[in-house]
């Protein structure tokens, strides 16, 4: 049994100075952390409950047109807030397409955006891993790594990040707010996911103390609602990670692209926001040619990382089919959710080109 300190801070200030503490670690839900305590990956001195804190779980619609959603929000509250999935789908569908019905009510927002990976030899300890122990090696360069990154790893580590819900929060530039020893400060979220450099294998920018108090949409992200989807490409349809997923959101002006967002998951030590792509996609005519094109200049610097080059070949095929289902427009139904957001508008049959894996 490993010993640990239990604190259950007040308020958010009090939270920030006893996480400041080397050795301490946030608990929101404890579906992530728990289970790494339980199998000795992690062994925290100080466990800062940070579940009960007042104020942090709704949704503000603010006055410039931004939503700001609150870190200790539950994933299957945010998904089914119909506001929410209505201004946000591709978030709704990524979020209904995580983890299982009883997680969902459990698991953060903010816990979702920290989630460690899933790399098996990150959780066996018996293995080397840079990230649980850094400077040991990382013995998944030669074992086994098919599901591992083909973007921005380096050989300290290879592996991805995990999380649905981050792919189209990177898509639209979430803003994540946060509270540190320093006071508050905002970031976009894609500058909290680290890549591996030659050296290291931080998994964030986060500094000790820092606390994720909520993230924020930008006003624009709510212009890709008429179009927008995210396809999750997995090895059974429930109850497992991305394989790969592509977030695939247009903004359109008749056929032709407006604007476009777009971003993959499980290729990358971060969610993989794809600029080149979008550049090429605006002003364009809609259609599979560019979206080809699109998905290709995405991927132009993806190399794999062990036994695992189908996974380029995959996200290309995944990005292409996320526009086009994008294109055909967002269904009131989606039909690959248990679940749908849109209960009232059931389609009579979803177009069989509608299905997502
Ligand atoms: C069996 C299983 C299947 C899953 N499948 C999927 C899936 O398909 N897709 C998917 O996206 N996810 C999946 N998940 C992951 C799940 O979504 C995460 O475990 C969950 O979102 C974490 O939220 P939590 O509140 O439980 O975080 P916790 O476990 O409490 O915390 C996770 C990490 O975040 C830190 N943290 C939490 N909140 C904050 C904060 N506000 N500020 C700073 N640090 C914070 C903690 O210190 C910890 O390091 C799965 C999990 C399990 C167990
Ligand atoms: S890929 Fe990363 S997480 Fe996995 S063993 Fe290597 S260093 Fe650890």
């Amino acid at each position: 049994m490993n010993r640990f300190d239990f604190i259950r801070p007040a308020n958010i200030a009090e939270a920030v100075t006893a996480a400041a503490v080397p050795g301490s670690v946030y608990l929101a839900a404890g579906t992530n952390l728990l289970d790494l305590m339980k199998i000795g990956v992690t062994r925290p001195e100080r466990v800062i409950d940070i579940s009960r804190l007042p104020g942090l779980d709704r949704i503000e619609w603010l006055s410039d047109g931004s939503v700001r959603i609150g870190a200790l929000m539950r994933n299957a509250d945010l998904a089914y807030d119909t506001r929410f999935a209505a201004t946000y789908p591709a978030i709704a569908e990524a979020l209904l397409s995580g983890a299982s019905a009883q997680l969902r009510n459990a698991a953060t927002v903010g816990g979702n955006l920290l989630q460690r990976t899933r790399c098996a030899y990150f959780q066996d300890t018996a293995s080397a891993c840079n990230r649980r122990e850094p400077g040991s090696g990382c013995d998944a360069l030669h074992g086994e790594n098919r599901l591992h990154a083909v973007l921005g790893w380096s050989e300290q580590c290879i592996a991805t990040h995990p999380s649905d819900f981050c792919v189209p929060l990177a898509a639209l530039g979430a803003v994540i707010e946060i509270e540190g020893v320093g006071g508050r400060r905002d970031i976009p979220i894609e500058s909290l996911h680290s890549l591996p450099d030659a050296s290291r294998a931080l998994e964030s920018t986060l500094a000790p103390g820092d606390f994720i108090t909520g993230l924020r949409l930008p006003p624009e992200a709510a212009s890709f609602a008429g179009n927008a989807r995210y396809v999750k490409l997995r090895e059974r349809t429930s109850y497992a990670f991305a394989v790969v997923s592509a977030a695939a959101m247009l903004d359109m002006d008749g056929d032709t692209i407006r604007a476009s967002r777009l971003a993959i998951g499980a290729v990358a030590a971060k969610p993989w926001r794809a600029h080149e792509a979008e550049a090429v996609l605006v002003g364009q005519k809609a259609g599979r040619e560019i979206f080809e094109k699109a998905a290709t200049a995405a991927l132009a610097d993806a190399r794999p990382s062990g036994d695992n080059a189908f996974k380029i070949t995959l996200a290309h095929r995944i990005l292409v089919r996320a526009l086009m289902l994008a294109y055909e427009g967002t269904p009131k139904v989606m039909p690959a959710l248990p679940a749908s957001p849109f209960p009232e508008q059931h389609l009579s049959a979803p177009k069989a080109d509608l299905h997502v894996a």
